[in-house]
């Protein structure tokens, strides 16, 4: 599962279960859709408060299984010191030049709890970056993605746009379950995502409110920097009233 591939996309993220807890419905259905999907994880948690690093390597390839994924890499940047410099972006580039994705998902760096979340955001955007530039002191091709997507949900951000995954968000449960080591119920330790009691209410209410946004039942919010050409606007999805 270690090995660097092809991919078409990856997505960047601090911790272990960032990906499947923000955005592991889009993940699947990007799967669903055919595309090779990757995930990147920039720490192994391992200052997390709970469960150890070798559980949650466990439990990470318990949800890559289930999400199908082409590939989980970590990095071993130091959990809970996670800072945009220039050798870990590099560590990232090297990465994406090995893998060449069009589609990079990161982590929306504004209004994050944790203080790793929007360190990766900068680190990946910085790592797709320098992948493009020819002189820098890593190995592989030049590549830059095409596209990045910052993955919002659960921010009070306006996303740009919301993905259904009504028929993904069994196996996004699924994915976020194998974390046991996270999730599992320890009284007066279920602080972590007020006001819901816990992960799985939290994504029933969260993911609830972005699918009846757009019409689905379930929805997961993405940022983009970028705003979109459109060449024929009788064809733009969604209704306006
Ligand atoms: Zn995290």
């Amino acid at each position: 599962m270690d090995s660097i591939a092809k991919l078409d996309v990856l997505a960047i993220a601090a911790h272990r279960d960032d990906t499947e807890i923000v955005c592991g419905g889009t993940i699947i259905k990007l799967v669903d859709l055919g595309y090779k999907v990757g995930i990147l994880d920039l720490t192994a948690g391992e200052s997390g408060s709970r469960g150890d690093a070798i559980t949650r390597q466990r439990e990470a390839d318990c949800a890559a299984e289930v999400m199908r994924l082409t590939f989980r890499h970590n990095l071993h940047l130091p959990d809970a010191g996670l800072f945009l410099t220039q050798e870990n972006a590099l560590a990232v580039a090297e990465i994406i030049r090995a893998a060449k994705p069009e589609l990079v998902i990161l982590p929306y760096i504004d209004g994050q709890r944790h203080p790793d979340h929007s360190a990766a955001g900068e680190i990946g955007y910085r790592g797709c970056f320098l992948a493009g530039l020819g002189k820098m002191p890593i190995a592989g091709e030049p590549h830059r993605p095409r596209k990045i997507l910052y993955s919002c949900s659960f921010l009070e951000t306006r996303p740009s746009l919301i993905i259904d995954i009504s028929s993904q968000y069994e196996r996004k449960c699924q994915a976020v379950a194998c974390y046991k080591s996270q999730f599992e119920e320890i009284p007066g330790q279920r602080d972590v995502y007020p006001p819901a009691r816990n992960i799985f209410d939290f994504m029933e209410i969260q993911n609830r409110r972005y699918g009846y946004m757009i019409g689905a039942k379930y929805g997961e919010a993405f940022y983009q920097k970028e705003i979109m050409s459109v060449d024929d606007p009788l064809k733009l999805p969604g209704k306006s009233i």
